[in-house]
């Protein structure tokens, strides 16, 4: 509605904004041409009636006049058609109803046009409801006066008017104008609703056409920032799988206990630098989402007590008590699931509970919540009695680079990536975390996460015996090939293995493997996946097709520097045992490689 308009106005203009829609505007506009036809019509009348001296029509149509007047000035002052509608039918109903029962007692031409007006007019300005009130609010007294009329005894003591066949004339003739100037108006509006809708169907597909491209062009430029990353990440990993390798091997080489220290540190910001590395790279990976979750049968209380292991080390060294509780009933549930992911989440947790504490405890908790049949809840929590977080900041700290303060990092270092991982991670299985924490004196946090239950009982894993660092046992002597294209890890691994009794062979390229392979005889095949003229998958593939059965099923691990969690679908598929990640802990790559020559040599 427009509010700037004066009191004298008289333009249809100043009444019709861009607000209302099309209807309304032919509301408006009918209204303003009805009532002008309206007031010429009557005035017309009047002038005739007062000509004839018939007094009380003269006066009933006078009041008649001055009502449409006041309308129209309502109108051109404050469009409100909804309420002005109302006033006209209401007026004209007592009319039309007046004139049926007191001044002609007859239906005769005028009242026929007058009640189709008021149908006409009713719905289309009111709508269904208002518009079928009024049509039988007019109709139903006509009916019934027909009906006495017929019966001869509808009798009223006024004596009907006798109407002068000029006024008559006018009034046919303007009540007939006024029915055509309806349907007509309505018509236009119709057609106009109708053109309009095409156009903005039409604006509508233009949009969505420039939105797809805009899109597009996003889903290319974030890929592109993907493909950088994974790439970078590749190359940065590849150097420092050559530094990690190279600590490794001098920490093994018996050093002063002040070269130790160093080798230490070196080892820890190696080991850092990977660590934010992969959060890069996993992070990417989750907002790109291309991120699938496993469903692989694992025994919870293994999983918990296997990730513990490292961290009770850790926290203890820094002088924190580990617990480690679950319930009884967990202990030998085998369940369904993404052990890694779950690793994940609760690997960042313990982390950060150790980190952000000084003294104290940090508890890590499993809890069955619920055990239905099929499926089992489970209660995860990680507890501690560090810095604790502010009640402001609660939030934050699950955002992407995001730290509590700057003392935190300045403090205590890492990337801010960790929980940001771990709450995507949850969204994207559409679980929640929940953070309890009071600054000074420690956090807690956790999440509810549900399992499909295997109905196998899970069995105690015997313990497994870890290799000594060094030790020679039956992996010394036996025949490996090494497929690696990169002289510095090809001297690293060298070394190592000089460490453990075992002189390797090398081939350069997935091809070159492939023929040595075929012209040799090897106990096991370390693949680095990546070479030029053939990669690691091919070169396995071919090696698996061999003839030769002994050779066909040489044990096969396959060494990737690339992200830890894409890589394992595609070496499986390709034929081979089993992988290490570059840069890889020597003794993991011992235990792997002893228990595949083992099984290898008791098979053949
Ligand atoms: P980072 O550990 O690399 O700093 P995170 O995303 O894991 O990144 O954590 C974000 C921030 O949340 C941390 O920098 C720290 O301020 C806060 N935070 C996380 N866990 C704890 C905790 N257990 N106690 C106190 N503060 C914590």
């Amino acid at each position: 509605m427009n509010r700037d308009v004066g009191f004298f106005n008289f333009s249809i203009n100043k009444i019709l904004t861009k607000r209302q829609t099309i209807l309304d505007q032919a509301r408006i506009r009918l209204l303003y041409y009805g009532l002008w036809l309206a007031i010429i019509a009557v005035s017309a009348a009047l002038i005739n009636l007062y000509i004839e001296h018939r007094e009380i029509l003269t006066f009933s149509t006078s009041i008649l006049l001055v009502s449409i007047f006041i309308l129209f000035k309502y109108l051109t002052f404050r469009p409100r058609w909804g309420i002005i509608s109302h006033i006209l039918l209401v007026l004209a109903t007592m009319v039309n109803l007046s004139n049926v029962f007191i001044t002609l007692q007859n239906v005769d031409i005028i009242t026929a046009q007058i009640t189709f007006l008021i149908i006409v007019f009713s719905f289309y300005m009111l709508g269904q409801t208002c518009g079928l009130f009024y049509s039988l609010v007019n109709l139903i007294p006509i009916l019934l006066f027909l009906v006495l009329m017929y019966d001869s005894n509808y009798f009223i003591s006024l004596k009907p008017k006798v109407v002068d066949p000029s006024t008559l004339i006018i009034a046919i003739f303007a009540n007939f104008i006024l029915i055509i100037f309806i349907q007509n108006h309505f018509y236009a509006a119709f057609v106009k609703n109708i053109r309009q809708l095409k156009e903005t169907a039409e604006e509508r597909g233009n949009l969505n056409a420039e939105f797809e491209k805009v899109i597009e062009k996003a889903e290319k430029s974030s890929q592109a920032k993907s493909e950088f990353l994974s790439t970078m990440s590749h190359e940065i990993r590849t150097p420092l799988n050559a530094v990690i390798g190279m600590t490794n091997l001098l920490m093994m080489g018996n050093p002063r206990p002040d070269q130790k220290d160093n080798l230490e540190i070196l080892k820890f910001s190696a080991n850092n630098l990977l660590a934010l590395v992969n959060d890069v790279l996993d992070f990417n990976k989750i907002e790109s989402g291309k991120v699938v979750f496993e469903t692989i049968k694992f025994s919870l209380a293994d999983l918990m007590q296997n990730m513990c292991g490292g961290q009770k080390l850790k926290a203890e060294e820094k002088g924190l008590d580990f617990i480690l509780e679950m319930d009884d009933s967990l202990k030998n549930k085998t369940v369904f699931g993404d052990p890694t992911r779950l690793s994940q989440i609760i690997f960042n947790l313990i982390s950060n509970a150790i980190k952000f504490t000084h003294e104290g405890t940090v508890w890590v908790r499993m809890n069955q919540l619920e055990d239905h049949h099929n499926t089992v809840t489970v209660d995860f929590s990680v507890k501690d009695t560090g810095i604790g977080i502010e009640k402001e900041n609660l939030d934050a700290i699950f955002e992407p680079f995001t730290q509590e303060s700057i003392t935190t990092t300045r403090q205590y270092g890492g990337t801010g990536l960790g929980l940001a991982i771990v709450k995507r991670l949850l969204e994207l299985q559409d679980l929640q975390m929940s953070v309890l924490s009071q600054p000074g004196k420690g956090s807690e946090f956790s999440f509810n996460m549900e399992f499909p239950v295997s109905t196998e009982i899970a069995t105690v894993q015997a313990e497994k015996q870890p290799f000594a660092i060094g030790s020679t046992d039956s992996l010394s002597n036996i025949r490996v090939l090494i497929a690696e294209d990169n002289l510095v890890n090809v001297m690293l691994m060298k070394k190592l293995f000089s460490k453990w009794g075992i002189t390797p062979t090398i081939a350069e390229n997935g091809e070159r493997a492939i023929e040595m392979v075929q012209y040799g005889n090897f106990d096991i095949i370390l693949m680095d996946l990546q070479m030029p003229v053939l990669n690691g998958f091919d070169a396995a593939v071919e090696i698996r097709k061999m003839r030769d059965h002994k050779k066909a099923n040489t044990p096969i691990i396959a060494l990737t520097a690339s992200a830890l969690f894409d890589i394992k679908e595609r070496v499986f598929g390709s034929g081979m045992n089993d992988y290490v990640s570059k840069p890889f802990k020597p003794d993991e790559l011992r235990e792997k490689m002893k228990n595949l020559v083992t099984t290898f040599n008791s098979q053949i």
